[in-house]
């Protein structure tokens, strides 16, 4: 049922994911009775199906990660713990750029090509604007429609739930159920607009940045700091009258690159054009992608890279985990309002109110 849906939606990764059980609406005998039917709904049917590439069954076990149950979440983190050892044997690239730079239809073109070459495409994404704007940022639009209905190609939108942190953490989940379910290359869509890049540059091995000509950074909305993360630049639109103008885009970030500390991989970042209408350059991305793919893995950074992007992850959600704790609890909250009028009247620094609070934090920890 959920793949007709699926199907008719239509999806774009970027759209925003109206699908997620809110916790009134589920009955707690729905799950018990989840687990009891057969095999197809049960957890391990569920399990079996993803292993076997059914994208029914990767579908439903992403919608359980997505959901705000905590029920469901945490029979998704049963599934996750299964496909683990599954995981990681895809390529992983992240796709970034502002609304409008042509992300969705490069993916579009891009996926269908990597299809075309035997791969099986999964399109996720993360967009921590999709809360806040739901959606509109991307209009209604009808996108990746060929790719939406390709068997080999499987496409999520973005969680919409839950912080940047949350959103990011329920991709990379869905990641690891999409390289157990078989999909070699997971292609992650990010709108450009600065935090998302980050979230998603420590879940991936390439990141591509798609441009559009005739545009300065300021009025691109890229920070710099977008710039230095990418692996690769190039100049969507280059076609028609814009081929030039795309040309000569390139070649100013060309120089602009040179400004720039050098790539951890030892890799020289390429900047180039490309057309996601014409399909003009599509190959050279993938031949770019697959060259920076050699040396890393030559090289060793490759795997040195993944390691510290789990380690990495860590932190993240540690940090994210204690700062709901934290933000969550009455009592610390109104700690501290208390001390936060006590450090505004002078009476107390605001290293010793944050160290009351700590005690205090740690006090309620120790009592879970
Ligand atoms: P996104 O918001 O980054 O996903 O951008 P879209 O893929 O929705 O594209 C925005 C607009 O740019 C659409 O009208 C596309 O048809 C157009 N577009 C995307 N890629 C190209 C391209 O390579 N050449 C031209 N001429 N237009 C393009």
């Amino acid at each position: 049922m959920s793949k007709e849906k699926d199907k008719n939606k239509k999806e774009s990764a970027l759209k925003v994911n109206d699908g997620i059980d809110e916790p009134s609406q589920i009955n707690p005998d729905v799950v018990k009775k989840f687990l009891s039917q057969k095999k197809t709904f049960s957890i391990e049917g569920i399990i079996e199906g993803i292993k076997n590439g059914d994208r029914v069954a990767l579908s439903r076990a992403i919608t359980m990660i997505e959901s705000l149950n905590p029920t469901h979440y945490e029979l998704a983190q049963k599934i996750i713990q299964e496909c683990l050892p599954l995981s990681g044997n895809s390529l992983r690239i992240g796709i970034t750029g502002i609304p409008g730079a042509g992300k969705s239809t490069f993916i579009e073109s891009f996926g269908t090509m990597l299809t075309n070459l035997g791969h099986n495409v999964a399109v996720l994404a993360i967009d921590p604007t999709s809360q806040i704007s739901k959606g509109s940022i991307l209009g209604d639009k009808v996108r990746m429609e060929k790719l939406a209905t390709n068997p080999k190609a499987f496409i999520r939108p973005s969680p919409s739930a839950g912080t940047l942190g949350g959103v990011s953490r329920k991709t990379k989940e869905s990641m690891i159920l999409c390289e157990a379910a078989g999909f070699d290359i997971i292609l992650i869509e990010t709108v450009g607009v600065g935090q998302s890049e980050v979230a998603v540059k420590n879940m991936i091995d390439f990141f591509l940045l798609l441009l559009v000509a005739g545009a300065g950074d300021e009025l691109q909305g890229m920070k710099r700091g977008i710039i230095e993360m990418a692996d690769a630049i190039f100049i969507n639109k280059a076609d028609g009258d814009n081929l030039n103008k795309a040309k000569i885009s390139a070649q100013e970030y060309k120089l602009a690159m040179h400004l720039l500390p050098p790539h951890p991989a030892g890799w020289v970042p390429v900047v180039d054009v490309c057309s996601a209408i014409t399909g003009y350059n599509l190959d050279i991305i993938w031949q770019t992608i697959q060259n920076y793919v050699n040396l890393a893995k030559n090289n060793g950074f490759f795997d040195r890279n993944r390691q510290h992007q789990e380690a990495q992850r860590i932190y993240d959600y540690l940090v994210e985990e204690l700062n709901l704790f934290f933000w969550n609890n009455d009592k610390l909250q109104s700690e501290y309002e208390a001390l936060k009028q006590q450090v505004l009247q002078q009476k107390l620094t605001a290293y010793q109110a944050a160290t009351i609070l700590k005690s205090l934090f740690i006090k309620l920890l120790s009592k879970i």
